[in-house]
């Protein structure tokens, strides 16, 4: 069988082989970008060299990037625990041309690496292009001389991918691999596509026009290539895995996790989920990232704070995700050497925050359930969310993951008038106090963290309707 790690090692050898250079993953934290929470693909590292504002002396690059994916233009939090092949955090393999070669190669060396190098057959791929991009679906069909019955054409929504409102950009052709008729779902573009038979593993993304404001597309002179391979869903594929959370190596980690619980159900979802977690939190704080009431912090902290809950589900009610931290540094250190160094700091960290929800949690839990039981109709109200996010640090997005698998909603607009309530009343504290604090302390913690806090809340719940 091939380990994650072969496979990571194969694909790095075969572009190396391509007169690639091999670049580090880049943190998750983007140098360059303000504007992007995390790194979520392989390209971010390279955003100045697309753009021409920076040169590289090869101009071919592969890489291992790891990435998240749990807030922004790309949120996956919502999917992890319902879809086989989401995590918050996830490796993207990438091969990467500044100006070099274009389409053509990056089909071909796509299409030699799966059938040849990894002897995937043919017939359980799936080829996408977009829907314009005749060019790809020549090289495709009559250079490549893939089956027309196992390719389709899509619109922009999946298949034109774009930097920004301007800029680089440019049509994707995508791969797909058939799990089999046994997994419900059809091919991509069909009606039935939502199913999970058919899983996306490689992303072959053109960069071929230059977008103006007034939405005019220019040519680019220099067309460029990027490409992004879940390494996940790949080692799914390669071990004959249905689900990327059976693949090796989520296994160590599952394990820990349920023998911490005292369980012996290695597929039960909340060890899926807490599994997929430690994995995002580990790293971020590896790259710098505390658990705060804002921005980056708080996407960390809401993602703790539901890892501690999945935990209390499998009855684990003392701390126990700092104690994940070792087994996944025996699993992703040698790759990630920067873990192993952070491991301490990392347990720190996660110590502290499970010490700070643990009590609240358990309050927060009962009222809730009181609050269930007392509803007439399949709403939890306002009041409650916000009390449960205002007293017992209840990130909305954990009350609204909790009502979904009861198949419960909450209350948005409930929970907004009470938060602005709540802000009146600090902005009219702090007036008559004449202080500048927009913080609330309640039990001697602080709960309420002023405007960029309360906007915060604003756009995960933004993301949730979505
Ligand atoms: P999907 O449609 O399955 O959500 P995507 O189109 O959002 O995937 P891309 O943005 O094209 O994904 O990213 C390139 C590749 O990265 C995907 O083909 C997939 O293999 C992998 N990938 C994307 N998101 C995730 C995730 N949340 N977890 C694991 N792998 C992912
Ligand atoms: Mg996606
Ligand atoms: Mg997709
Ligand atoms: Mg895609």
């Amino acid at each position: 069988m091939k380990t994650s790690a072969d496979i990571r090692q194969l694909f790095l050898d075969y572009f190396a082989g391509k007169g690639h250079e091999v670049v580090e993953s880049s943190p998750l934290v983007p140098a360059n970008d303000p504007t992007l929470l995390f790194t979520n693909a392989g390209m971010v590292q390279f955003k100045d060299v697309f753009l021409g504002n920076e040169s590289r002396k090869i101009p071919r690059a592969t890489s291992t990037q790891r990435c998240v994916r749990a807030g922004g233009k790309h949120n996956d939090l919502e999917n992890v625990g319902y879809t086989a092949r989401h995590h918050t955090f996830f490796e993207m393999l990438g091969n990467f041309s500044f100006g070099d070669y274009f389409k053509r190669e990056a089909i071909q060396y796509a299409w030699e690496f799966l059938t040849v190098s990894l002897a995937l057959p043919p017939e359980k791929l799936w080829v996408t292009v977009f829907e314009e991009d005749e060019e790809a679906a020549d090289i495709w069909l009559n250079e490549v001389g893939i089956s027309a019955d196992r390719f389709s054409r899509i619109g922009a929504k999946d298949n034109f991918w774009s930097m920004g409102d301007t800029g680089p950009c440019g049509p994707c052709s995508e791969i797909f691999y058939d799990h089999g008729e046994e997994v419900a779902g059809g091919p991509p573009g069909s009606p039935e596509e939502d199913g999970d038979r058919y899983i996306e593993i490689w992303n072959l993304v053109f960069m071929q026009f230059d977008r103006s404001a007034d939405g005019t597309l220019t040519p680019l002179p220099k067309p460029s290539v990027d490409t992004g391979m879940g390494l996940e869903r790949l080692a799914a594929v390669l071990q004959g895995k249905h689900n990327n959370y059976d693949i090796d190596l989520f296994q160590n980690l599952i394990t820990a996790i349920v023998q911490l619980a005292g369980i012996d159900d290695t597929t039960h979802t909340s060890a899926r989920v807490i599994a997929d977690h430690i994995r995002s939190c580990a790293f971020m704080i590896t790259d710098g990232v505390q658990p705060s009431n804002e921005g980056r912090g708080y996407v960390l902290r809401r993602i703790i704070r539901r890892a501690i809950r999945h935990g209390h589900k499998l009855g684990l009610k003392q701390a126990f995700f700092h104690k994940l931290v070792a087994p996944l540094v025996n699993e992703m250190g040698d790759a990630f050497p920067e873990l192993v160094k952070a491991q301490p700091l990392v347990e720190r960290a996660l110590a502290l925050e499970e010490e700070r929800f643990a009590d609240t949690l358990d309050n927060g839990l009962k009222i809730l359930d009181q609050a269930i039981d007392a509803m007439a109709d399949k709403e939890i109200p306002g009041e409650t969310v916000f009390l449960l996010y205002d007293t017992y640090g209840f990130p909305i997005d954990l009350t609204a993951d909790i009502a979904r698998e009861r198949n419960l909603t909450i209350d948005i607009a409930g929970f907004e008038r009470h938060m602005e309530a709540q802000r009146n009343r600090a902005r009219n504290a702090s007036q008559f106090a004449g202080g500048l604090s927009e913080n609330l302390i309640i039990d001697g913690e602080t709960v309420f963290c002023g405007y960029d806090h309360t906007r915060q809340e604003a756009t995960i719940m933004a993301l949730l309707v979505d």
